[in-house]
């Protein structure tokens, strides 16, 4: 894994390595973050702590098993789509069978939010009375949609953001893409984020889309033209963090600051907006798609909340002239 190196020396790492030395390790984890991605490796490399006897700092056979998911220690779910109650019963099933390699077993559960209600009420039976020498580590993008039943059963894993000099050397092999730049500022330091910047066509697709309604979208009729009915999270993700740094250089041109503008490749199309705009409304629209990213949490459709962003950019923009 590339990132290993990079993810051991966080400080939450730190936590399981000294957890481990003393053998506190009967425990239920919660992991939670924005991007899937960052979890899924952070996950993985909590798994290699617990099962490889360096760590994971060592590449050994352990840790190759735990990389193509072979080691028998290691059971992950879900098994289909989402965690269902199916899932529940083979961790009971299973979990209470001795680790086969290793001193303890891990259940890993990824995206534990798409899972119903029932079938989380299910784990909560199994994590109420945890099986010996099982750890649980469970991950999820929106913690608000796991039960609050559950997710007290669990130690909250704080997942910080990599810090822009550290997301700079784990992703040192692209530096010659022509999104370097814009990846390591609109990535908020995690890793599926940069990669989708760097070398996802969706991606590219969503830059397309922001530019189009940062230097397009005039008034409210044409709202219509760029709603996207059944936006994806990972649409809605981009799209809004595209805007945001479009945004943000449209300032930095207002300012003056034509050098610290990220997005070089449409430098041209900004400067062409930036009379439109006056820096109080640039603000106030920056702090409105901040806003809006922060209700995806709630239960309101993407769909709705990414329409009502941009009739809010049209008010700001001309109460703001
Ligand atoms: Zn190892």
């Amino acid at each position: 894994m590339d990132y290993q190196n990079y993810i051991l020396n966080q400080p939450y790492m730190r936590n399981f390595i000294q957890k481990k030395a003393n053998s506190m390790t009967k425990s239920a984890y919660i992991f939670a973050c924005p991007d899937d991605e960052t979890l899924y490796e952070i996950t993985m490399c909590v798994v290699k702590v617990f099962l490889c006897e360096n760590n994971g700092f060592d590449n050994c056979p352990t840790c190759q098993k735990v990389e193509c998911g072979s080691h028998p220690d290691l059971l992950t779910y879900p098994k289909g789509e989402a965690f269902s109650t199916q899932d529940a019963k083979d961790i009971i099933e299973n979990a209470n069978k001795k680790p086969m390699l290793s001193k303890n077993k891990i259940i890993l559960i990824k995206d534990l939010d798409n899972s119903s209600d029932q079938a989380q009420n299910k784990l909560l039976k199994i994590l109420e009375s945890p099986p010996n020498n099982v750890i649980f580590l469970i991950y999820t993008t929106n913690i608000n949609k796991v039960l609050s039943t559950v997710v007290s059963r669990l130690i909250k894993v704080d997942v910080t953001p990599f810090d822009s000099k550290t997301l700079r050397l784990m992703f040192k092999h692209y530096e010659n893409n022509e999104n370097f730049e814009l990846a390591m500022q609109s990535s908020n330091g995690y890793i599926g984020y940069t990669k989708r910047i760097l070398i996802d066509d969706n991606f590219h697709k969503c830059h397309l889309t922001a530019r189009n309604i940062v230097t397009k979208l005039k008034n409210s009729a044409s709202v219509v033209d760029y709603i996207i009915p059944k936006i994806s999270k990972s649409q809605f993700d981009d799209i809004l963090q595209n805007m945001q740094s479009m945004y943000r250089d449209v300032a930095m041109l207002k300012c003056g600051k034509d050098d610290l503008v990220i997005n070089r490749s449409i430098i041209s199309d900004l400067k062409e907006v930036q009379d439109e705009f006056s820096l109080k409304a640039i603000t106030k629209i920056i702090k409105k798609i901040n806003d809006v990213n922060k209700k995806q949490f709630s239960n309101v459709s993407l769909s709705l909340l990414f329409e009502s962003l941009l009739v809010n950019i049209l008010e700001v923009k001309y109460l703001c002239r």
